[in-house]
């Protein structure tokens, strides 16, 4: 595979959503340098910070698996990290609404990516599968019958911080 480079979306949360790989199942990105995988959160942790100290887990403040701002990294524990989803876990106890439907879990960043790569081709059915939701609600989307009140996506790619060593596959 060519090496590109890691590209992203900026959010109006101030999230940089990757654009240039695809997120796996549990929304990370995954990306190859040379012959290591790491996430592309973890890198760009890396990047700005220096090395993750052994047994630290990178943890996302913004909840955004797939967001790679700086910002919104911080290093924990394992430990913090579960009591971190048992905290969001109570909150689901509380009837906290949506947090467990999935159609919820399609944030503006989701729908904006839908719409981008819609326009971009890739058939409703992928983008169902990818999201977890059904090719109508993809559909929806798309047209603009639902979510209409996001904001179309505004593609940046930040180069002054993204050198030679973010070159990954
Ligand atoms: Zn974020």
């Amino acid at each position: 595979m060519a090496q590109r480079q890691l590209a992203w979306v900026i959010n109006d949360r101030g999230c940089w959503i990757v654009s240039s790989h695809k997120p796996e199942k549990h929304g990370y990105v995954r990306i190859r340098r040379g012959r290591k995988a790491t996430l592309a959160h973890r890198m760009m942790f890396e990047k700005m910070n220096g090395p993750i100290p052994p047994g630290m887990i990178i943890m996302h403040i913004c909840d955004t698996p797939a967001c790679v701002n700086p910002a919104h990294l911080r290093l924990g524990t394992q430990a913090e990290n579960v009591k971190d989803r048992d905290q969001k876990g109570r909150l689901v106890a509380k009837g906290h609404p949506g947090i467990r439907n999935p159609w919820a879990r399609l944030d503006d960043d989701k729908i904006r990516i839908i719409r981008r790569d819609a326009q971009r081709g890739i058939a409703q059915r992928v983008l169902a599968v990818r999201f977890g939701v059904n090719q109508g609600q993809i559909s929806k989307i798309v047209t603009g019958r639902a979510w209409r009140h996001i904001r179309a996506v505004a593609v940046q790619r930040v180069r002054e911080m993204v050198g030679e060593s973010m070159l990954v596959q």
